[in-house]
């Protein structure tokens, strides 16, 4: 027995550290499983290979989702369609749900019940690194960081040439400002890209997405105020390229809203309405507060839907 105790204690304190070492991998895997990325099918359909440069078209119906957690339901059975190419806009209050449709979109989330297709296809029916290869993805606050232009241009994209280059820079209206820069696409933007504006920012991401030619373009608009100049130039630059891309924007500003070929307005995780600027200045009065408060309608232009409704 004297000779036993020895081994037997270290068995033990093994078997105890066993448990913690256990434990701590239990706990790491469950992590690792929560933060998994959605699979991708085994034999996904070649939709996106067969209709590479082609616009997509994008079905949402009967989506209900919550984020994991024990939040609030975000979207209430929501359901709509966009058409391949051109330009809709969602549009809502505060915590309506606008953007989470572009992380349903691209799957960072999965709804729990409905379906989310692209050219007719449920999205889980497709490889989802070809899925979002497809989408062309500018959030409010996109990355530049410090380095050249082109550096920020070329991020994901290192071996794109010239010609692609110069392409992209006319397309998000960058043309005149990398003129105008002592070593054009090679100039220094500073940390963060501080030596730009917000709207020059913007289109540099944009810029960024179009070089790998998104078939959809999900952009989610600044909401700090733009001069101008940025605000028309953010404007041409989606007109000039929804013909080759379909543009979906949550935006904030009527300048933006008023080139759409639909608007979507969003409430409380509900589609509420769906048309034109004008249609929806006569017929939404919820829209109509957007436009007058959020997105600074000129007075003149809500007098006269007022006394359309009015008629
Ligand atoms: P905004 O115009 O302010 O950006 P939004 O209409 O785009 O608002 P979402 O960002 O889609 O709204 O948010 C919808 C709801 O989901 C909000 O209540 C928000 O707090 C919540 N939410 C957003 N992202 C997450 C997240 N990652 N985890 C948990 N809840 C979230």
């Amino acid at each position: 027995l004297f000779y036993l105790v020895p081994p037997l204690g270290a068995l033990v304190t093994a078997m105890i550290r066993f448990n913690v070492v256990a434990a701590a991998m239990s706990r790491v895997s469950e992590l690792l499983r929560l933060r998994t990325e959605p699979e991708s099918p085994v034999r996904p359909a070649p939709v996106l290979s067969d209709r590479a440069a082609a616009p997509a078209s994008l079905t949402f119906q009967d989506v209900v989702f919550r984020y994991p957690g024990d939040g609030p339901v975000v979207h209430h059975g929501i359901s709509f369609d966009i058409p391949a190419a051109g330009m809709t806009a969602f549009v809502g209050p505060s915590g309506a749900g606008k953007s989470t449709v572009f992380s349903l979109i691209e799957r960072f989330y999965e709804p729990q019940s409905g379906t989310v297709r692209m050219d007719g296809r449920d999205i889980h029916e497709l490889d989802l690194g070809e899925l979002r290869a497809a989408i062309g993805y500018v959030e409010q606050d996109a990355p530049v960081l410090a380095g050249t232009i082109r550096d920020n241009l070329c991020i994901g994209m290192p071996y794109a040439t010239e010609e692609e280059l110069r392409r992209v820079v006319d397309q998000a209206r960058l043309g005149e400002l990398v003129d105008r820069l002592p070593h054009g696409l090679d100039t220094e933007v500073g940390h963060r890209g501080t030596k730009l504006s917000g709207g020059e920012r913007q289109r540099v991401a944009v810029a960024r997405a179009l070089l790998r030619r998104p078939r959809l373009l999900l952009l989610d608009e600044v909401t700090s105020q733009l001069d101008a100049r940025n605000e028309n130039a953010l404007r041409e630059v989606i007109t000039g390229i929804t013909a080759q891309t379909t543009v979906v924007v949550v935006a904030h500003r009527l300048s933006t809203v008023s080139t759409a070929d639909r608007i979507v307005v969003m409430d409380g995780g509900r589609i509420r309405a769906v048309g034109t600027h004008e249609e929806l200045l006569s017929e939404d009065a919820l829209y109509r507060e957007l436009a007058a408060t959020q997105m600074l309608l000129p007075v003149s232009e809500l007098e006269a839907s007022a006394a359309r409704i009015g008629d």
